[in-house]
C-alpha cells in the first residue's frame, strides 16, 4: 500500500489492472486542512479509457472470475476485508488527507469498508436461484447471470464505502469494474483496487480512472462495452447519466441528492432530538446527501428547542481532522466552501435570519483550510430556495409547524425524497407519520444510523434503484428464465 507521506512523484493509476500514468491531465488531490498536496496523478486520456474497458471486458470474458464457484468467489472478497481491516488505521488516515473528514469518520467509513465486502462475499455464496412452478409439460427455474463490464461512479464525500458498496457487490456477481471517484478524491479507491488484486481478484477485471467527471465519466457512461452504471452524486449529474443510460437500454441505478426532513413533534425526548438533529445535519461538516437540512419543529417547543440547538451547534468542535476530539473537519474544496457561503447569502436576501454561525471560523487554526462554522437559519418558509435546494454543507433551515398534517405536507414537499427523521415519544404518532412521509430511509428516534442488511435509495429527484441489502447484488446480475421440456411426445402444434 502507498505511503501517507507526500510524494512529488505523479501517482500512477490503474488502468486495466496496469500500474502507469495517465495520458490525461496533471492534478491534485489537497487536504483540504491546509491546502497542502497530498498526492499528484495524470488523469487518463480518453484512449486509456477505452484500454481500461476493452481489459476489463477481456478479463471479464477469460480470466474465469464469473465462472468460480461462488464460496471461491467469496473466500476472495473474505480475504478484501480481512486485509482493509488489517490496514485500516494507515487506510483512515489516508482518507482524512484525501477529503479532510474528522479521523473518527474516516474509520468508521474504512471499517464499513470491510464490513461491506464481508456482507457481499456471504451474499454470494448465499445466493438462491429458484425453479418457479411450471404451468405444461416442462420445468422451469430463474436464475442469475453477471452483466460484464459495470461502472462505479462516485463523489468524494465518503469515498471507500461508497466504492465498497458498488464494487463489493458488483464482483461477488462475478463483474469487472471500473471505478471512476472523484478528481478530488482519487486516493482511495486506487488503495482499493489494490487490495481487491492482492487477495486474488483477477487482475484487469478492476480499473480506477480518476478525471473530470464530465471527460472521463461521460466517456465511460457513453461506451458500448460498460453494461451497467452505479451511480452516486449529483441530481443533475445523474439525470444526464439516465439520458444515456435510455439511449443505450443500460440499467442505472442513482444515488443522488437529498433536502431530508427531521421532525421534532411536541412530545419528543428532547435531549435525544438534540443529539440527533445535530448529528443529522453537522457531522461530515454537511456534506452527506442524508443530511438532516430541514427541521420542522412543533410551535409550542420550537423556541425553547431551538434556543438549546443553537447554543450546542456554537460549541460544537470545528478543528483540524487528525483531532480525535474534532466533531467537524474543513469542507472539500475553497469552491464548495463558496457555494456554502453563496447559499447563506441567498437565504438571507430571501428573509431568513442566522441564529448562529453563518461564517468561516476565525483563527490560525483555520487560516489555511476551508472552515465554515454550524449554521442555523430560521424565519424562512419550506418554499423559498434555501429551503428547497440541497446545500451539501453545515447550514441546517428551521421552521416551527402547526399540526401533523401541515407538517407531513411541508415535508413532502419537496423534489427531494432521500430520508428524514422522527422525533417523538408516541410510537402510533410515529408509525403514521412514518408512513406518510416520501422518503427512501427514515429514522424514528435516531439519524443516519446504517446497516449494509438495509436497502438504500431514494424516491423522485433523490434516486432510482436501491443498493445494500442482501439482494443488492442482483443490481448487478440479469435475471434468467429457463424452460426444461419433459414431454414425452414432440411438441404437438408441429403435427
Ligand atoms: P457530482 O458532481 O454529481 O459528482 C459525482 C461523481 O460523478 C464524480 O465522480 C464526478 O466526477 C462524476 N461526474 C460528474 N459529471 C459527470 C458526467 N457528466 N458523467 C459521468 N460522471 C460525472 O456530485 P458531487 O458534487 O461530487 O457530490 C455531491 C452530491 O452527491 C450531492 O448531491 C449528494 O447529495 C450526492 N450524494 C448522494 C449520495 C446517495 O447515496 N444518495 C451519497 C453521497 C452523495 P468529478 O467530481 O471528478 O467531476
Amino acid at each position: 500500500m502507498s505511503l501517507i507521506t507526500e510524494s512529488k512523484d505523479l501517482l500512477p493509476i490503474n488502468i486495466g489492472g496496469e500500474m502507469r500514468l495517465g495520458g490525461g491531465d496533471e492534478s491534485a488531490t489537497l487536504y483540504p486542512a491546509t491546502g497542502e498536496v497530498v498526492a499528484r496523478l495524470r488523469a487518463p486520456s480518453l484512449a486509456d479509457v477505452d484500454e481500461a474497458i476493452a481489459r476489463a471486458d477481456h478479463a471479464f470474458r477469460t480470466s474465469g472470475w464469473a465462472q468460480r464457484k461462488p464460496h471461491e468467489r467469496a473466500a476472495v472478497l473474505y480475504r478484501v476485508a480481512s486485509l482493509i481491516r488489517e490496514r485500516a488505521e494507515p487506510l483512515a488516515q489516508r482518507q482524512r488527507l484525501d477529503n479532510g473528514k474528522p479521523i473518527n469518520e474516516t474509520r468508521a467509513l474504512v471499517a464499513s469498508a470491510a464490513a461491506t465486502f464481508q456482507f457481499f462475499a456471504s451474499a454470494c455464496e448465499t445466493l438462491e436461484e429458484t425453479i418457479t412452478p411450471s404451468r405444461g409439460d416442462f420445468m422451469t427455474m430463474s436464475v442469475y447471470e453477471p452483466m460484464g463490464v459495470v461502472a462505479a461512479i462516485t463523489p468524494w464525500n465518503s469515498p471507500i464505502a461508497s466504492e465498497a458498496q458498488k464494487v463489493a457487490p458488483a464482483l461477488a456477481a462475478g463483474n469487472a469494474v471500473v471505478i471512476k471517484p472523484a478528481e478530488a478524491t482519487p486516493l482511495m479507491a486506487l488503495e482499493l483496487a489494490a487490495i481487491c488484486e492482492e487477495a486474488g481478484v483477477p487482475k484487469g477485471l478492476i480499473s480506477v480512472l480518476p478525471g473530470r467527471g464530465s471527460v472521463i465519466g461521460d466517456a465511460i457512461t457513453k461506451h458500448p462495452l460498460v453494461k451497467r452504471v452505479s451511480f452516486t452524486g449529483g441530481t443533475s449529474t445523474g439525470k444526464h447519466i439516465a439520458h444515456i443510460a435510455a439511449d443505450k437500454m443500460m440499467p442505472v441505478s442513482l444515488e443522488l441528492g437529498g433536502k431530508s426532513a427531521t421532525m421534532v413533534l411536541d412530545d419528543a425526548d428532547l435531549d435525544h432530538a438534540v443529539n440527533g438533529v445535530l448529528y443529522g445535519i453537522f457531522s461530515s461538516s454537511g456534506e452527506s446527501c442524508i443530511a438532516g437540512s430541514r427541521l420542522f419543529v412543533a410551535r409550542k417547543l420550537y423556541n425553547e428547542f431551538l434556543q438549546r440547538l443553537s447554543v450546542r451547534a456554537a460549541a460544537l468542535r470545528v478543528g483540524d481532522p487528525a483531532d480525535e476530539r474534532t466533531q467537524m473537519g474543513p469542507l472539500i474544496t475553497a469552491k464548495h466552501r463558496e457555494s456554502i457561503e453563496r447559499y447563506v447569502e441567498l437565504g438571507r436576501s430571501e428573509g431568513a435570519s442566522v441564529r448562529t454561525g453563518g461564517a468561516r471560523p476565525q483563527g490560525e487554526l483555520y487560516a489555511r483550510g476551508n472552515y465554515y462554522m454550524p449554521t442555523i437559519l430560521e424565519g424562512v418558509k419550506n418554499t423559498d430556495q434555501i429551503c428547497q435546494q440541497e446545500i451539501f454543507g453545515p447550514v441546517l433551515v428551521a421552521m416551527p409547524f402547526d399540526n401533523e398534517e401541515d407538517l407531513i405536507a411541508q415535508a413532502n414537499d419537496s423534489v427531494y425524497a432521500l430520508a428524514a427523521g422522527i422525533w417523538t415519544r408516541d410510537y402510533k404518532r410515529a408509525w403514521r407519520i412514518g408512513r406518510a412521509v416520501q422518503a427512501g430511509t427514515v429514522w424514528i428516534n435516531t439519524y443516519k444510523q446504517f446497516s449494509i442488511s438495509t436497502p438504500f435509495g431514494g424516491w423522485r429527484d433523490s434516486g432510482l434503484g436501491r443498493e445494500k441489502g442482501r439482494l443488492g447484488i442482483l443490481q448487478y446480475m440479469e435475471q434468467k428464465s429457463l424452460y426444461w421440456g419433459l414431454n414425452e411426445q414432440p411438441l404437438a402444434w408441429a403435427n
